[in-house]
């Protein structure tokens, strides 16, 4: 694998490749291999003594190591030291910062093995979503080194409207909060930050408090990889120890944020409390996100689709499916086939090479998940449920369950997890379940199965969402070929992995 630096990752289906790899990953996976975490500031672990262990998803007798939060003083102490730094940081070349990223692109892909243990033991994700966690973060890295590049080298020049040379000058705007979520705590972790960091801004990071040792280790790398201790610090804990005051201070410039929209509103209007300058807040939030399947659709592709979109991540992901409309003409063949992909489904631990649903992240989601699995028993209609293994108990598990029920409206909130439902409509009521998809508010992701080229067409034109994908699954993103994020109550936009991400962590200043 060494040689192969820059990959794509080990490819898991060839032995002679992913064996080897695997032993690496082993190495971190044994109970005496404990993580031990500290609040990053200034370039060093702050002892708070505000302890706790991280427990793995898939067995609470196993913990992955121990972690301080931060405390008060901490917080200030990271705030004024961001503060004191950032004239310093943001007059450096951009292509000095962009090297930087590209510097941990690297180290994060020469760490792959100890990153995907973390993501297996901290997050509970399996094998192939531990890959591409590793991926879209080296990824993030390289895609926004090269935009700061090419576009961002300052100050840049162009000839206006009127044939006139002008240089445009985009600077970093001070202190950035990024708050990031545990369902990709690497990849969005570490995309927020640089982005970030390389528009010259200096950062303050809450990493979610369920997986904050693979953030650390990702600073870590950070500060090995260029960017000074002073210029990005690190604050483990919870939203009232940590997300509160990095919001409410008034020298914070702007947020980025991942999670919930509750959260979002949160954070802006904590941010507009100050009663200072307004500053920019880039959140990406939930969805309630459908796929509408017609009549010339290809069953056997809209059911591998459906099922990865719906439950891969135990669909832990924002872009996850949640509600499949399915054409009536077509429902009775579809559905059973739904049910026959969801009994061979393997759900267990996340690092064996045959699992393919792992747990989810905590007693709270599963407790919720459960919840609405007992309210779906009885006001929709089971399809499938995948059997849980022997030892699900001792982890969080929740069994990958299908419901069809009669219409969206039995949903209220997004339900982050493996559930997905499903509702037949009438091709005449295509456009009445488009408007009740967009009337949801939320428009972040919307697949599309059909092979009538018009239909796609005016699905896409009608549809309200940020990424609507047509005959293929839903989910995984690539950085810089499919920019994400969405509208409405699904997030303020940019597009994280997308051309335009970078300048809204900027100024810019015309001359
Ligand atoms: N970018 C991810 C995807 O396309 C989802 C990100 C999220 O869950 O926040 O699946």
């Amino acid at each position: 694998f060494e040689d192969r630096k820059n990959s794509f990752g080990p490819n898991i289906e060839i032995e002679s490749e992913w064996r080897p790899f695997q032993s690496k990953i082993d190495a971190f996976m044994g109970q005496d291999t404990q993580w031990r975490g500290y609040p990053i500031v200034g370039g060093k672990p702050v002892h708070t003594g505000h302890t706790h262990s991280v427990k793995s998803p898939y067995n609470h007798e196993e913990t992955a190591g121990q972690l301080d939060w931060a405390d008060q003083a901490t917080v200030t102490q990271a705030i004024d030291l961001a503060e004191a730094a950032y004239p310093t940081w943001s007059a450096r070349p951009a292509s000095e910062r962009a090297d930087c990223l590209e510097k941990m692109a690297d180290l994060m892909e020469e760490n792959y093995p100890e990153l995907m243990a973390l993501c297996h033991r901290e997050a509970g994700k399996t094998i192939q979503d531990s890959i591409d966690e590793v991926r879209e973060a080296a990824d993030f890295c390289r895609y926004y080194a090269q935009q700061a590049r090419s576009h961002f080298t300052t100050p840049a020049t162009y000839t206006d409207f009127l044939g006139e040379e002008k240089n445009v000058l985009l600077n970093g705007r001070g202190v950035f909060t990024c708050i990031s979520p545990w369902n990709f705590p690497l990849a969005i972790f570490t995309g927020q930050v640089v982005a970030a960091l390389v528009m010259g801004n200096t950062v303050i990071a809450k990493p979610a408090e369920q997986t904050s040792l693979i953030a650390i280790r990702a600073v870590e790398m950070l500060h090995k990889a260029g960017v000074p201790g002073d210029v990005l610090h690190l604050l483990p804990g919870d939203g009232a120890s940590v997300g509160a005051p990095i919001t409410s201070d008034k020298r914070i410039a702007g947020v980025a944020f991942t999670g919930s929209t509750g959260t979002a509103q949160l954070i802006n209007r904590t941010l507009a409390s100050r009663g200072v300058a307004p500053v920019p807040v880039i959140a990406e939030t939930g969805g309630q996100n459908a796929m509408l399947i017609d009549s010339t659709s290809l069953p056997e592709q809209v059911v591998r689709d459906a099922v990865r979109s719906a439950f891969a991540s135990a669909g832990q992901r924002c872009s996850a499916l949640r509600v499949m409309f399915v054409q009536s003409d077509v429902a009775d063949r579809i559905i059973p086939m739904i049910k026959g992909a969801m009994d061979e489904q393997s759900v267990g631990l996340p690092a064996l090479h045959s699992t393919d649903v792992g747990p989810v992240i905590d007693q709270k989601a599963q407790k919720m998940l459960l919840d609405h699995i007992e309210y779906m028993t009885k006001e929709g209609k089971l399809i499938a449920q995948s059997t849980l293994p022997a030892f699900a108990d001792k982890g969080t598990f929740v069994p990958p369950t299908a419901f069809e029920i009669a219409s969206i409206d039995q949903l209220t909130d997004e339900k982050f997890g493996p559930i997905l439902h499903v509702v037949r409509y009438k091709a005449k009521d295509l456009d009445k379940i488009i408007d009740t998809i967009n009337n949801s508010g939320f428009g972040l992701t919307m697949g599309v199965h059909s092979r009538n080229e018009t239909t796609c067409a005016h699905i896409a034109q009608r549809a309200r969402v940020g990424n609507l994908y047509i005959n293929r699954d839903q989910v995984g993103a690539v950085v810089g070929v499919q920019p994400f994020g969405g509208q409405g109550l699904s997030g303020t936009g940019p597009k994280a992995g997308g051309p335009h991400y970078l300048q809204r962590f900027a100024t810019e200043q015309y001359f």
